[in-house]
């Protein structure tokens, strides 16, 4: 059991926990991407056991009629051990995957990780003609050209400001530059995308953006927020959008609740008024 207000951010310690959140979630329209927490990993026995997890995890999926995908994180599945552990690992995902109809979402890690990250995207989405999509962060000086490549590939592309601080010959600092360039590849994105544009972000402006690029160009879009940030935005936005909420689980939920606790005031002051409370 996760003690009051890491239940928040996280659906459990298990599968059937992270399912059932799903469950729960589905009846508001909102779908779920279910991430098992881990990353990082420099022994070979702990990435196939999350590999094994997530192809269980797929099954499970397919089998409980649920609207939910997966999101898998490259260093996870063995990126830090070397690319081709991570290759072998993520196409035996996405090929159960794909025989199951479950679509497999990449997060992106820090700027090292881009190109390998990439390469291994399209390789899959290439391969099975979509069914995947890639995270690109927008505070990466890269991405425009990184958004522009993707552009041919089929696949989804979710866009998000960047949670790691690369240095500044890399990435753009300042945020209100950062939330530009965002704007900005959201626009090249539905002028040149045939669809498949998510939206990863909790920025209301950043959404009524997607909303009128929406209208302007016609192309298709998602929302995507965390499990725990801005649920009332979520489920009223369901009401006339595709909403899908990441839904992280699984033993290794300190360092991702700590994340969430460091990086914003709102979710500070939540966790505040609940000990408060308790
Ligand atoms: P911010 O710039 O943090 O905030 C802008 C505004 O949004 C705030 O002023 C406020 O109005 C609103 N807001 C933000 N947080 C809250 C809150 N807690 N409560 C109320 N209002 C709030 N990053 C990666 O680097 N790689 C990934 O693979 C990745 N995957 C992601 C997947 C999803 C589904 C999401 C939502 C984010 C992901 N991120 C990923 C994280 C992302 O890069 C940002 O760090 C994170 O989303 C914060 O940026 P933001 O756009 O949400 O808004």
């Amino acid at each position: 059991m996760l003690p009051p207000i890491a239940d928040r951010f996280v659906a459990g310690e298990s599968p059937a926990e992270a399912l059932e959140h799903v469950r729960r979630l589905n009846d508001t329209d909102v779908k779920g991407i279910v991430n098992l927490l881990g990353e990082h990993y420099d022994d070979r026995e702990a990435v196939a056991a999350d590999a094994a997890e997530y192809r269980r995890l797929v099954d499970d999926i397919a089998g409980s009629g649920l609207a939910a995908c997966i999101s898998v994180k490259p260093s996870q599945l063995g990126l830090d051990i070397g690319e081709d552990v991570f290759r072998s690992e993520l196409t035996a995902i996405v090929d159960a995957a794909a025989e199951r109809d479950v679509f497999v979402w990449i997060d992106m890690e820090d700027h090292t990780t881009t190109d390998a990250t990439l390469d291994a995207f399209e390789t899959v989405a290439r391969e099975h003609g979509g069914g995947v999509g890639v995270c690109v962060q927008a505070n990466l000086r890269r991405t425009r050209t990184d958004v522009r490549r993707l552009a041919n590939v089929p696949g989804t592309v979710r866009f998000v400001k960047g949670a790691y601080e690369p240095p500044p010959d890399i990435a753009y600092t300042d945020g209100a530059r950062i939330d530009q360039e965002y704007r900005t590849l959201l626009e090249y994105a539905f002028e040149h995308y045939d669809g498949g544009i998510a939206v990863g972000s909790h920025d209301p402006a950043m959404i009524e953006h997607a909303k009128a690029l929406h209208e302007r160009y016609g192309t298709d879009f998602e929302i995507q927020m965390l499990m725990g940030v801005r649920e009332d935005a979520q489920y009223d936005l369901a009401d006339e959008y595709e909403v899908w909420q990441y839904v992280p689980y699984g033993e290794r939920w300190k360092s991702y609740f700590y994340r969430r606790m460091t990086e914003g005031t709102d979710n500070l002051r939540f966790a505040l008024r609940a000990v408060l409370q308790s």
